[in-house]
């Protein structure tokens, strides 16, 4: 397993690659690793030659007051989970790689990047969807697996492969989750224990609605309704969103029929975290 961070390093190898006829995959990552990711790289690992992990916090998308210079960081950490998973690489370029002093070319959405994660993160998916554009013309994957954990952006980067004829099969991966049913997730780590109880506030309302749901219940208000109440329960809690959306087109809903996406960032203490489910 090699660490590369130079685009034109991996350009190379990626075609020595091509010449031997393998397949490549792509799991863009900014680091910190968990099972989370690992479940990704793993079925990348099954499903092509080749795989190389990105390990790239990129500072495109992140918003002025948000947690850039925090985020958490262990490459050592990192380089072993993606070796034990099975990965050829992984690609840790410097911020100054990936973005020249002149960088001034990006990828926007007018679609799918409004709603939910968007409202407060305004700047988030023009960031998320740039950097990929750029990973995906160095690596030239023939598939990239993305988490539902963060059900927008894989909307948006199914959306943005299709629009921009990208050529490469995005693939959707399950949540996984703690035990006790928090979706893990890197920032967990800014949890203290007490918050870290708190935010199992998440799951559990999550699961109320999915039940209700589940149970015939088609007004879209009551399902957020039950939801919001749990979690408001929660001293600790404060909801940024709670919305029921159509999946993948992410429209608002107020009669719950076909695939619908029911998804929620809440802030615990000043961590926020996200978590979701897909109902058909
Ligand atoms: P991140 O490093 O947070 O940008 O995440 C990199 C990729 O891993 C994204 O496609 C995420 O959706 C995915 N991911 C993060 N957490 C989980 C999780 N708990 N389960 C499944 N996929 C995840």
């Amino acid at each position: 397993m090699e660490i590369i961070e130079k685009i034109d390093e991996l350009r190379e190898i990626v075609k020595k690659w091509r010449l031997e006829g393998k397949t490549v995959g792509l799991v863009p990552t900014m680091g910190y690793l968990h099972e989370g990711h690992k479940s990704l790289i793993v079925r990348a690992v099954a499903e092509n030659d080749k795989v190389v992990v990105s390990d790239f916090v990129n500072p495109m998308q992140f918003g002025p007051t948000e947690d850039l210079a925090t985020y958490p960081r262990d490459l050592d950490h990192d380089a072993k989970l993606v070796e034990d998973a099975g990965a050829d690489l992984i690609f840790h370029p410097e911020p100054s790689e990936m973005y020249l002093d002149d960088f001034s070319s990006y990828v926007d959405m007018n679609t799918l990047t409004k709603g939910l994660c968007g409202k407060t993160r305004p700047i988030h998916f023009r960031g998320v969807c740039t950097v990929l554009a750029k990973l995906f013309n160095i690596v030239t994957p023939d598939k990239a697996y993305f988490g539902q954990k963060d059900a927008q952006q894989l909307a948006v980067v199914k959306h943005m492969v299709s629009d921009l004829n990208f050529g490469l099969e995005i693939v959707g991966c399950p949540i996984i989750r703690e035990e006790d049913g928090l979706a893990k997730s890197s920032r967990n780590t800014y949890l203290s224990p007490e918050e870290r109880k708190a935010g199992l506030v998440l799951s559990r309302s999550l699961k109320h609605g999915k039940e209700a749901i589940e149970a015939g219940e088609k007004d879209a208000t009551k399902v957020i309704g039950l939801i919001t109440d749990e979690i408001n329960k929660e001293p600790l809690a404060k909801i940024d969103y709670v919305e029921i959306v159509t999946w993948p087109d992410l429209k608002e809903v107020s009669t719950i029929e076909g695939s619908v996406l029911c998804a929620m960032a809440v802030y615990i203490g000043k961590t926020r975290l996200i978590d979701n489910f897909i109902i058909d």
